[in-house]
């Protein structure tokens, strides 16, 4: 029969690259409960219009990357290409933000978009983001943004950049995109007709589009930062600040805009250089009129989203400690019953251990205790359960001690 493979654009992840994962994900916690951010975990689908109204309509995601289908019952839903729209929807649908202070949260999990597959790069793909609810002060941003970036260094990761912006506000932001509107027409047919296309809706997108001649056009158009309001622009100056107060250094990008619409003022992007090209390895933003626009109250929002596979890529020199097995061997089946026993107390005591059910000699759990690597080697023969102990060898050394039941444990600690 034919082998099922895994689809394009998906990867299985084992050992020993699990640690990696299991390594990020518990430093994720730990680092982000410093700043009282708590879990929050969303369905993996959502109504489609959660991302159209949330992400917008004119956005690359949702234009041509979501997996959309429609149910049994004809609803039309799309698995998740981003976390923050859902982390909002289910902070406004229970109640969160009467009942919970303050409201931060942390998630990481898979995405999903239709893209092009390159390294670090899959359709089913893995985020790491937080989200702050409530509170629009410009400290908030740099504290974000520094718990971003600090993440990143004690992960190991030290040659990141930040990248920083305005993207300005409801205010500020129209009388922008006319201005951009008219620089983006006077280039006529130089744009592509995808972008073209953007001028009327959103032409900040044209930002995005990856053809050399619109990213030649965009060079020359007009940048948000001269068009910014007062509030915007001390907003901005005050982030800038607090950064400094910080020791976090940072580039202005007057051209970083973002991929998604629901950004407004501070937009800031993490790439790395230390892998040849330059590999963006997370991005975010303000977005204080998210809540609003998906049926919240008037609450401002920011936060970011990392992708775990290109941290993960990072992470080459991280050696997660593997398991060091005790091996239960037992002489001749009779003693299955004492190997399984003496299994169970060990197990409790907290130690890894493996059992061989397939009753072959010693000369061959001797070869398996070697292939799952272990420690140490615990044999049950006549002679021992007898004297109601144990002969122990050290795998390494291959030393081997008789060791009553009564002492193993303390000698286990002592020797393991
Ligand atoms: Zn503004
Ligand atoms: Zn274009």
């Amino acid at each position: 029969m034919n082998e099922i493979k895994a689809p394009k654009g998906t990867h299985d992840v084992f050992p020993p690259e699990i640690g990696k994962w299991q390594h990020l994900e518990n430093a994720i916690r730990s680092y982000y409960g410093r700043f009282l951010y708590q879990e929050i975990r969303t369905p993996l689908f959502e109504h489609s219009e959660l991302f159209s109204r949330g992400i917008g309509g004119e956005t690359e995601v949702v234009q041509k990357e979501m997996y959309t289908f429609s149910d049994k019952s004809d609803r039309s839903l799309t698995l998740r290409p981003e976390n923050t729209a859902a982390v909002v929807r289910a902070v406004i649908e229970n109640n969160l933000i009467e009942t919970m202070a303050p409201l931060r949260f942390y998630y990481f999990g898979p995405m999903f978009r239709y893209d092009k597959p390159q390294k670090g790069r899959y359709r089913q793909f893995h985020q790491y983001g937080i989200e702050v609810l409530g509170d629009d002060s410009p400290q908030v941003d740099a504290e974000v943004i520094f718990a971003a970036v600090d993440f990143l260094r004690e992960l190991g990761i030290a040659q990141v950049q930040l990248e920083l912006n305005s993207v300005g506000c409801p205010s500020c932001r129209p009388a922008y995109l006319e201005v951009l509107r008219q620089a983006a027409r006077a280039e006529g047919e130089r744009l592509c007709a995808d972008c073209r296309r953007k001028i009327d809706g959103n032409p900040l997108r044209i930002f995005d589009c990856k053809q050399h001649a619109c990213g030649e056009a965009a060079r020359r158009f007009p940048v948000i930062g001269d068009h910014l309001c007062a509030e915007c622009g001390e907003h901005f100056a005050a982030v800038r600040a607090t950064l400094s107060w910080m020791n976090v250094p940072f580039e202005l990008n007057p051209r970083l805009v973002r991929g998604l619409d629901y950004y407004t003022k501070t937009a800031f992007e993490v790439t790395s250089g230390q892998l040849g090209a330059q590999n963006a390895l997370l991005g975010g933003g303000r977005y204080n009129s998210l809540v609003r626009e998906l049926g919240g109250p008037d609450l401002a929002g920011i936060g970011f989203a990392a992708g775990m596979e290109r941290i993960i890529l990072h992470l080459e020199h991280l050696e997660p400690p593997a398991p060091r097995p005790l091996f239960v061997a037992y002489g001749e089946s009779q003693w299955l019953a004492h190997a399984v026993q003496l299994a169970q107390v060990l197990r409790k005591e907290g130690y890894p251990v493996y059992v061989d059910y397939q009753g072959r000699n010693l000369k061959k759990q001797f070869k398996k205790a070697d292939r799952i690597a272990a420690a140490f080697t615990l044999v049950l023969a006549a002679d021992e359960v007898e004297s109601g102990s144990v002969s122990v060898k050290n795998m390494a050394s291959q030393q081997q001690s008789k060791i009553h039941l009564k002492d193993l444990n303390e000698w286990l600690k002592k020797n393991y």
